[in-house]
């Protein structure tokens, strides 16, 4: 059906120039062994390649695109700020604007600071909580991820609770010792960890709903009690909302769950496609930061103009536009419509889904934890993948990814989904 001949012939032209042929290792499809369709355009719920193929997108650049592709609004906000100049070296007013949108939406945060990635994000908001705390230690949730900075690469060794180990080399051991592995939905893994490092841990950081094992979603409770235990051993609890900020709803998980963590970490949405990161929390803990307190943290391109106003006119349009509530709906129509199936196959696939995010597991129910997600049947997965594609939807080459509904994405849409779906269901278990 599809040709993939162009898409093929300039991925052999990337792996001369680019390791891997990406600039992102998902991107490069190895774990579904096709070669990646190279993009041509992209605009609302559709993503074109280079052999013109015409796709339902929800990679959706992983996150960003709540608006879909090519927004107007964020299109012209982009080419008016561009056209002013695009970097500075020095404070403009629509940073102001944009700390304003995230503090009115996130209770629990009262200063920000931009970066230029949901990894440094991360990377400087862990600095911060070690230099507040005076404290070294910190803890992760297998499944979770934080972005590609050191001290957050690490798996659990062979004794989890004592030892972490590098999952990527090019990490010195003796940093990632002073990371430690819990596990998701799991409460008692935490209290262990502070049980035997009584006083060293500086923070516990988590994605307060999991979207990068898949989708994965907190049990209320846990969430609860996991703030309770990381204040009462006198440490700051970091919630990760680089993917569920401005998404699960304008405050993110913790708008969502009504729960306030110390230090937020942002990203994807907050520029809606263009590069940037923030993190931020209370005025006690973010005067730590330099120029006012001793944590050292900068960036040439911090709060980029143009990115700052592609995000500003993001967020504006979230806010105008009902955009979470149909990006939701149309959520919520697709796993709807996949009902019959599901009951079908259900000792098969599992669906897991919240707001605008979804995987489909190819496991028995239930998943909610980093061990259910590693049960899932790779193979099929595979099969699954390659079957979609051809049926014109585009997602993410893994199964270990959620999938991302836009605001653009129609009813229309959703049905040539749900029935590319079925279809490929039938011919992988029939
Ligand atoms: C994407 C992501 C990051 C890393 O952001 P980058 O901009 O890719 O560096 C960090 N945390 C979470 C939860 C993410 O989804």
């Amino acid at each position: 059906m599809s040709s993939f001949y162009n898409s093929k012939a300039i991925f052999e032209q990337a792996v001369l120039f680019m390791p891997g042929g990406v600039n992102s290792p998902v991107r490069a499809f190895k774990s579904v062994n096709n070669p990646p369709i190279i993009v041509k355009k992209a605009g609302g719920s559709k993503i074109y390649d280079v052999d013109n193929n015409e796709y339902i997108d929800y990679v959706m650049s992983y996150g960003p695109m709540i608006l879909g592709h090519a927004d107007k609004r964020v299109v012209n906000a982009i080419k008016e700020s561009a056209g002013n100049g695009f970097s500075y070296g020095a404070t403009t007013e629509k940073e102001i604007e944009l700390a304003r949108l995230i503090v009115k939406y996130f209770p629990s945060v009262e200063m920000i600071r931009l970066v230029n990635s949901g990894t440094e994000a991360v990377m400087s908001a862990l600095r911060l909580a070690r230099g507040f705390t005076g404290k070294d230690k910190v803890i992760k949730f297998e499944g979770c991820y934080h972005g590609h900075s050191d001290s957050m690469l690490v798996k659990a060794g062979s004794g989890s609770l004592t030892t972490s180990v590098p999952s990527s080399a090019g990490i010195p051991l003796n940093l990632s010792k002073d990371t430690f592995v819990a596990d998701y939905n799991d409460i008692n893994s935490v209290k262990s960890i502070f049980l035997n490092n009584k006083n060293e841990i500086a923070a516990v950081i988590i994605e307060p709903i999991a979207a990068n094992m898949g989708v994965v979603v907190p049990e209320y409770n846990f969430l609860k009690e996991l703030i309770a235990v990381t204040h009462e051993n006198n440490a700051l609890i970091i919630f990760d909302e680089v993917i569920t900020g401005f998404r699960v709803s304008k405050g993110g998980a913790q708008g969502l769950y009504k729960l306030a963590p110390d230090l937020t970490c942002l990203g994807k949405i907050i520029g809606g496609g263009l590069p940037i990161g923030a993190f931020g929390g209370k005025k006690n803990i973010m005067s730590y930061l330099s120029p006012e307190g001793p944590v050292y943290q900068a960036g040439t391109l911090s709060g980029n103009p143009v990115c700052v106003s592609a995000g500003i006119a993001t967020i504006k349009a979230v806010e105008d536009d009902n955009a979470l509530d149909k990006a939701n709906s149309m959520t919520e129509y697709l796993v709807s419509s996949l009902e019959e199936q599901l009951k079908k196959y259900n000792d098969k696939i599992t669906i897991n889904s919240i707001s605008s995010l979804f995987t489909v597991f190819f496991k028995k129910p239930p998943v909610t934890c980093f061990k259910d997600v590693i049960g899932s049947d790779l193979k099929t997965f595979k099969k699954f993948f390659g079957l979609i594609l051809k049926e014109g939807i585009f997602a993410p080459p893994s199964q270990y990814e959620a999938l991302f509904i836009s605001s653009a994405h129609s009813k229309g849409d959703i049905d040539k989904t749900a029935a590319a779906f079925k279809k490929a269901f039938k011919e992988i278990f029939e």
